[in-house]
Parts: C-alpha cells; structure tokens; sequence
C-alpha cells in the first residue's frame, strides 16, 4: 500500500508540475535573454565590419586624390581627411578584433583574421600602415608610381576588400545561424512549457475536480440520509418534499403524506434498551420501505416519527396505503436478542400536497395533527387530516 494517501500524491504531483513550470519559464528567459544579447552583439559586429569595408574604399580613394592634388591647399585639406579615415579604421579595426573572440563569433572571424589565405588582420594593419607611410611622405616628392601608393593598391587587390566583404557576410550568417538555433530552442521550451501545462490538467487537476465533485456527492447525500437506518433523514425528506410539491403545482397532481409515529416506544426502550429499540426503528423503515413504490419516498424525520410521501395517489388511496402499512407493522416481528421477537403498531395522519400549500412543512403539519388525533383516539389507527387540521 502507498503510505502516501491520494491527496497528498496530488498536492506533491502539482508542487512537481510547478517547479517544472518554473525552470521551464526560466529557462526560456535565459533563452531569450541570450538571443536579445547575441542580436546586440551580432548588430554591433556587422556595422563594425561594414564600416571597415567603407573605410578602406574611401582610404583608397582619398590616397589617390592626394597624390594626384593639384594645389598645396587641396593637398592639405585631402591629408587630414585621409589622416582621419586611417586612425577610424585603425580603431574599428581593433575593436572589432575585441568583439571577435566572443562565443559566437571566434569559429567565424579568426580564420578570416588569422589564417591563409586571407590573414585579414596583418593584411588590414599593412594596409593602414602603407597609408600611415603615404601621410608621412614628403608631399612634394609624390606621385603616382609610389610604392605606398602601390602597396595600398596591392592590398587592395590581395584581398582587403575581399576579406572584409567575405567577414560581413560571414557575421550575417553566423548571426542568422545563431538566431535560427535560439528561436528553435524557445519554441521547443514553449512546447515543453504547454505539454506541462496540458499534463498538469490531466494528471492533477481533472482528478482533483472528480475527487472534488465526487465528495460533493457524498455530502449531499450523507447530509440526506439518517445513520441508524441507513434511508433519508428530515432533510433529505424535506428535500424530495419540495421537489414533489413542485411537481403538485405544475401538473396539479396529487400526492399524499403519511405522519406515521410508533405507539409507546418509550415502553419498548425502558423495557428491552435503546439498543432493541434502535432495532425495532431499524426493521420498521425496512419492512414499509419493501411494501412502497420505489417512487414513494419515506423519511426519518424524528426519532420514532415517520412520513411517506406518495406521489401520483389521492388521499383516498392514500388511507388505503396508510391502512396496508399500518398491519404490516402491527404484525412485524423483531429480532432483538430478547426472549421474544417485539413487536409494536404505529398511528398515522394522512394529508396532501396541496396546490396552495406556501411549502410542504405545511401539509405535515395537518399529517401531525391528524397523527395526533389518531393518538388520542387509542393509538394503532390511520386517521385522514380534516380541513380544520389546517393550520392556517
Ligand atoms: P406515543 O405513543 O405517544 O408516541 O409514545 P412514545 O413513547 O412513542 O412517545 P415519546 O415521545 O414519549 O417517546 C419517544 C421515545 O423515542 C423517546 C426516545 O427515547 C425514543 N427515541 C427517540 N429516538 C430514538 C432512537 O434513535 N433510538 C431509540 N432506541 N429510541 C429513540
Ligand atoms: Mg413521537
Ligand atoms: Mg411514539
């Protein structure tokens, strides 16, 4: 046997689906967290990149514009500006190389940087110190054959260019790859995230609601049922009562009440024990309960007192039943553990259900006064409830 009872595997299983949640709810934040930072990152390195192919085209550019200057002004004015391009490059360039050896990007850019055939880092720095070389000249003893002049137009040829282009298309890949890998893994956390979900209502909380309902139940109709005998209480009477007296006044059918209360029971108590009488009780609902209808409905509705309600008979009929019910239990004989059976008889009232009753208590009440007249005429009777046993 399971020491664990079902409430608390249930309450232990839903903390699981819980934690569960958590670390799945975590786990998608961390997720995202790296996909927003990795989308920064990759942001940064490709403008980076991009800005370094621009910056060398326009070095190129501005090289040849200043070797080729007509006036000393235009020859100082395009020193500067190439002066200011080389030093930007040069920066870039170096911060990128900082950017470079992150998780995502190392396997992508040092090849490019560092190995054959590219080896864009010593080609960029060869690059940038040719035109460092072309700035230090003498102005005026430039032109066109000269060799930084030749070598910027070199590396321009020997894959600067080339490899910076083929570096930002690589980062967009790698960066599309990355994104690609992360999106995957938040929808497969999302997946996992619904399955848990879905799980947690099948496992914990639909049983729990069955459970919840199903006691629900229980309650209701142990709160209706009387423990000794096992049939309806006052209530649960009180209940099919209500129901019957709706039906009374929708259909305008009829249905009569029994009050039916056993004669001298105190005798029966004070002579052979609560226990023999509790049996005598016992047998009584037994027996009548085997000789109704299954639609008739009868109740404990005080200690020795009784009501039956028969639906769909008039009063008429009813004395009939009453009468019928009345033998039975005269003639009953109970099994107590004493040295002969018992026996006792019961007094009944009978009323009925009527249209203008405000509730069905109210047709008791003329069953009881009847009952009470049929105690007063010498007990062991049946007498029907007369209109001034109305008491209103
Ligand atoms: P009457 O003919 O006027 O109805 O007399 P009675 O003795 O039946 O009526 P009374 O009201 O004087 O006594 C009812 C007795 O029923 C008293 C009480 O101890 C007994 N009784 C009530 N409930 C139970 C029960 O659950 N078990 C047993 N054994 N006795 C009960
Ligand atoms: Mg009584
Ligand atoms: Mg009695």
């Amino acid at each position: 046997m399971d020491p664990l009872g079902p409430e608390k595997r249930l309450a232990n299983r839903y903390i699981a689906g819980l934690f569960l949640i958590l670390l799945l709810a975590a786990g998608s934040n961390l997720v995202m967290d790296r996909l927003l930072l990795a989308e920064e990152k990759s942001a940064e390195v490709i403008e980076l990149a991009g800005r370094q192919q621009m910056l060398s085209q326009r070095i190129i550019q501005l090289a040849y514009r200043y070797v080729l200057a007509e006036t000393p002004h235009e020859r100082n004015y395009l020193h500067s500006g190439l002066d200011l391009a080389v030093r930007e490059m040069r920066q870039s360039h170096e911060e990128l190389l900082k950017h470079a050896p992150s998780q995502i990007y190392t396997d992508v850019a040092d090849p490019i940087y560092f190995d054959p055939p590219y080896r864009l880092d010593m080609r960029v720095r060869g690059f940038l110190g040719a035109a460092e070389g072309l700035l230090a000249h003498d102005p005026g003893a430039l032109d066109i054959n000269n060799p930084y002049l030749q070598h910027l137009r070199e590396h321009e040829g020997s894959l600067v260019l080339q490899g910076l282009g083929l570096a930002v298309e690589r980062y967009v890949e790698q960066a599309g790859d990355a994104m690609r890998y992360m999106r995957w893994m938040l929808w497969t956390l999302f997946g996992l995230l619904l399955l848990t979900v879905l799980l947690l209502g099948a496992v914990i909380f639909r049983p729990a609601f069955v459970r919840l309902m199903e006691r629900a139940r229980e309650l209701h109709r142990e709160a209706g049922t009387d423990v000794l005998t096992g049939g309806r209480n006052r209530r649960g009477f009180l209940h099919w009562a209500d129901i019957l007296h709706t039906q009374v006044k929708r259909q305008a059918g009829s249905c009569t009440l029994l009050a039916l209360d056993i004669d001298h029971f105190k005798v029966i108590n004070d002579t052979y024990g609560h226990q023999a009488g509790d049996q005598v009780l016992t047998r009584v609902v037994e027996a009548c309960t085997r000789h109704l209808r299954q639609s008739d409905v009868l109740g404990r509705v005080g200690g020795e007192e009784f009501a039956v309600l028969l639906p769909g008979i008039a009063p008429k009929t009813g004395m009939a039943v009453a009468e019928k019910l009345r033998r039975l239990v005269e003639n009953l004989e109970v099994e107590a553990g004493t040295e002969t059976p018992l026996s006792c008889t019961v007094s009944i009232g009978v009323s009925e259900l009527l249209v203008q009753d405000e509730n069905p208590a109210m047709a008791l009440a003329r069953a009881d006064a009847a009952l009470y007249r049929a105690k007063a005429e010498g007990r062991n009777r049946v007498v029907l409830a007369a209109s001034d046993d109305d008491p209103n």
